[in-house]
């Protein structure tokens, strides 16, 4: 009994311990590496009491961690402050300088970003690594937040474009604000997902402009009440970067290396997302069952998304439908009728809920040895 006692109980103390220092939970996201880069885990666009979110910046730090993601950035509304009367802060770095002592112990990169909030059609945008925020604050003038955004570096994004209150047809309203800003280097990206909401035509816009496409959760409550709870991760956007800094993170998203994700949606760039999607499906135990022509794959998930995938083969599978879903972090054996022995098969399949462009899915191709 007493050894039953102290086994009990050293077993209490390592688990405190692990839980202590590793800060994950069972929905860690996950998303493999692609050929060349590094995949970082990025939400760009949050909020906290320094604006008008619900959380101190700790809190922001801790949900990162047990999500797993690699980088965040608290963009407070530069001109927006609801709390200020209960917490007076004239200085609108604190959000940042808060989250960066909370994150230093942990492998977390916390990117300085600010939210340039303005009435229609100029709306919202995300200024990212920027050095001291307070010099952006110009409530009364429009273009001189963006001019000092430039001046300090940062890359800039357009936050919901489609948002109704702004926008009545609930399309991106490309002004000419807008217009002079990306002429002027000043606009470099834009949110084609925002907190769960997919936008069709500003991915559009995305690609015939040569906007970066993100998605973030521009969280105000907690990620576990208006994500979690509801079944759903949260929406992030991937960066493929040489390096894991905020140097890589930076020349990656100047280069528009991202794709955007919320549960099993994807949206990027057909060269990103189509490596993405083969690097997240992995294929083992290939081989013909009995003395069929039924050659069986076993389908591994590596990422966090459940990937749903249509049948491009002059195949067909055997007991599956054409249209079928390798589960997140799952796996499913896929039974392909190839009426004779062969040596290697082309798996191809199409990524019904990964878009390359409005309305049109990327078709990914495996080459398989068959042992
Ligand atoms: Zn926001």
């Amino acid at each position: 009994m007493k050894a039953h006692i102290s086994i009990l109980f050293l077993f209490f103390v390592f688990t405190c311990f692990a839980q202590n220092h590793k800060h994950t939970s069972n929905g860690e996201l996950l998303y493999p590496n692609i050929p060349g880069y590094t995949t970082l885990k990025t939400d760009l666009h949050q909020h906290t009491v320094f604006s008008d979110g619900k959380v101190w910046p700790t809190i922001r730090v801790h949900e990162a961690l047990r999500d797993g993601l690699d980088v965040i950035s608290l963009t407070e509304h530069l001109e927006y402050q609801p709390h200020a009367t209960d917490i007076p802060h004239p200085d609108r770095n604190r959000s940042f300088e808060l989250a960066i002592a909370e994150a230093k112990d942990h492998d977390l990169l916390i990117v300085h970003g600010s939210e340039i909030t303005r009435r229609a059609p100029m709306g919202h945008s995300n200024a990212l690594f920027i050095k001291d925020a307070n010099p952006l604050l110009h409530p009364k003038d429009s273009v001189k937040p963006f001019v000092e955004a430039k001046k300090q570096g940062a890359f800039v994004f357009w936050n919901h474009p489609n948002w109704s209150a702004q926008s009545p047809t609930g399309n991106p309203n490309y002004s000419q604000f807008h217009k002079d800003r990306v002429a002027n280097n000043e606009l470099h990206g834009i949110e084609v997902i925002n907190s769960g909401y997919y936008d069709k035509e500003s991915l559009e816009l995305a690609l015939k402009e040569n906007l970066v496409i993100m998605g973030t959760s521009d969280i105000h409550g907690l990620i576990d009440w208006d994500y979690t709870e509801k079944g759903n991760s949260r929406p992030i956007t991937l960066v493929f970067a040489k390096e894991k800094s905020e140097k890589g993170l930076k020349e990656a998203l100047f280069n528009g290396r991202t794709v955007a994700v919320f549960n099993s949606l994807f949206v990027g760039k057909e060269e990103f997302l189509k490596p993405l999607i083969k690097a997240s499906i992995t294929i083992e135990n290939v081989h013909y069952e009995g003395k069929t022509q039924i050659l069986a794959l076993t389908l591994k998930n590596n990422s966090s998304s459940d990937l749903q995938f249509l049948n491009k083969m002059n195949y067909s599978f055997y007991g599956e439908s054409p249209l079928f879903t390798v589960p997140a972090k799952g796996e499913l054996v896929l039974k392909v009728k190839t009426l004779e022995i062969l040596k290697k098969l082309d798996l191809k399949l199409e990524a019904i809920e990964a878009f390359i462009a409005p309305d049109k899915n990327p078709i990914i191709d495996w080459e398989i040895k068959v042992e």
